[in-house]
């Protein structure tokens, strides 16, 4: 099977959120699951990759290329390489014009077009290498016109006439709203992106939404967000799409990469551990409480924060009433984070005001963000909505209960302890209030008291499958429904 994928980001090349992930992470699971797998990834070259530390040539086979934008030709180049240890393709469209511009996202007025400069290129190289894609996977709203694409502007191309599309949401929040005009530049039919059209949403056309009408599978990051989202409350104004193409609509969770997270060799840790001995998380647990200068006896848990401190992730149900809990119970609470200034601002205040019991780190680390899941005996994510969630999945595998709100890929992954003890891997609470959290956070510190329940959820969460080929197989399920009856 050819896969053509195409994303605006990529570990490891080029990350500001989970898309880059699972471009880096889902391509070489589809390699492993099976031989006849072959998958080329496209990716703008941003000035921030460094082509030749990564060991990209020049393809010099190619020379100068053309794109047609409308009434203009943007020349490009094209980079290649592989995926660190793997055979996934990788091409680097090289348009210093479109994509050297600081940040990857923009707000300027072409931002649709440098996409669909990327999505015009993947396609073109395609066409030069006489490359059939029985799949194109698109990601999001910076790649949601291919599927519009290969049966507009491309049928003429026989190359492409077995080909079918899927589309990923990561995050529907963003949906590429811009002029109409750019249907016309991508070689759309102009009609569909203007009012009353199929592709205009909000009074704009939208990349996303002409993504999910024409794409041949959607996907999203966990089955209950790809229920969420066909309901008015999620929906971010495509619940309606969403839910006639419901048929076609897909949760795969989103994998974790093991070799950056496992306990058991994880280079950022004072010692490794696994659930057979969990001997180095108590290490892990006083290494932490010495690199914040807290002191915590062993029956006091920690607790703690890894997050942006983003209103997605409702940090404001925690506000009302921490400082009443800190008073009265005895636990840390360590926060990494940084985001929202008041946020910020509120978790430096209460180190400020219990110095001996809460400290925060503003920012943004990752090796304290792997020492904090190792020496943590709980985690909080209270996220009024999460696609899928990694810290929650991070947190199980290091033996740290997570305390979530039910929620798209927290309710996939945590079994709540009390509803369901002999599964249970952490604590949930369904109802979005301050009270509930409050509820949920004094039930997770009571428990804690009770080891022998706390020690067996722990196992039972680090011996959880967040495995990238699990989720790989449930892809190529996706893609055999798409090529179904072609
Ligand atoms: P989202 O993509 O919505 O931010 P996820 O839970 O899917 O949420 O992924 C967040 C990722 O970013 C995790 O790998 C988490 O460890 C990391 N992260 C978030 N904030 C920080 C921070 N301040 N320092 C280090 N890592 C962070």
């Amino acid at each position: 099977m050819n896969i053509c994928f195409v994303t605006s980001e990529c570990v490891p090349y080029v990350k500001t959120g989970g898309l880059a992930d699972v471009a880096g992470a889902l391509p070489p699971a589809l390699c492993r699951a099976s031989p006849d797998v072959h998958v080329k990834v496209f990716l703008p070259l941003y000035a921030r990759i460094p082509v030749f530390d990564h060991g990209f040539v020049h393809a010099d086979d190619l020379g100068e290329l053309s794109a047609r934008l409308g009434d203009e030709d943007i020349p490009y180049h094209v980079w290649y390489g592989h995926l660190p240890d793997s055979e996934v393709e990788i091409y680097l469209i090289d348009c210093p014009r479109f994509f050297h511009r600081g940040m990857l996202y923009t707000d300027h007025f072409d931002e649709a077009r440098r996409f669909i400069l990327l999505q015009k290129a993947a396609i073109e190289v395609m066409q030069r290498y006489a490359f059939s894609p029985d799949i194109v996977h698109a990601n999001d709203w910076q790649t949601a016109l291919l599927p519009a694409m290969l049966r507009h502007a491309y049928a003429w191309d026989d190359r492409f006439a077995r080909t079918r599309s899927v589309l990923t949401i990561h995050n529907l929040a963003y949906q590429g709203l811009t002029n109409p005009h750019y249907a016309y530049e991508a070689g759309l039919p102009v009609e569909h992106a203007l009012s009353g059209g199929n592709y205009h949403h909000d009074g704009a056309f939208s990349c996303l939404r002409a993504g999910l009408v024409e794409a041949d599978q959607i996907t999203t990051v966990s089955p209950t967000y790809a229920s969420e989202i066909q309901q008015p409350h999620l929906g971010c104004g495509l619940d309606g799409v969403l839910s006639a193409r419901r048929s076609a609509l897909t949760g795969i969770l989103n994998g974790v990469d093991t070799a950056h997270w496992n306990p058991g060799t994880d280079v950022h840790l004072a010692a490794n551990y696994d659930a057979t001995d969990l001997h180095g998380k108590t290490i892990c647990r006083n290494a932490l409480l010495s690199e914040f200068s807290l002191s915590a006896p062993p029956d006091v848990p920690i607790l703690a924060v890894v997050s942006r401190l983003a209103d997605q992730k409702g940090f404001d149900l925690l506000v009302p009433d921490l400082e009443q809990v800190l008073r009265t119970r005895d636990f840390r609470l360590i926060v990494l984070g940084s985001g929202t200034p008041w946020l910020e601002g509120y978790f430096r205040g209460l180190s400020g005001l219990f110095p001996d019991k809460v400290a925060a780190f503003i920012g943004y680390d990752e090796g304290l963000s792997h020492r904090i899941e190792a020496g943590a005996d709980a985690f909080l994510m209270p996220s009024r909505y999460e696609p899928c969630g990694l810290n929650q999945m991070y947190s199980m595998l290091y033996g740290t209960l997570p305390v979530v709100h039910h929620t798209g890929g927290l309710a996939d992954t945590v079994t709540d302890l009390h509803e369901y003890p002999a599964q249970g891997t952490g604590f949930s609470f369904h109802d979005a209030r301050p009270d509930v959290m409050t509820a949920t956070l004094h039930r997770a510190i009571d428990t804690f008291s009770q080891q022998d329940i706390w020690r067996a959820a722990m196992q039972r969460g680090m011996q959880k499958d967040f495995s990238w080929d699990r989720a790989a197989a449930a892809y190529l399920d996706v893609y055999r429904r798409a090529l179904d009856g072609r």
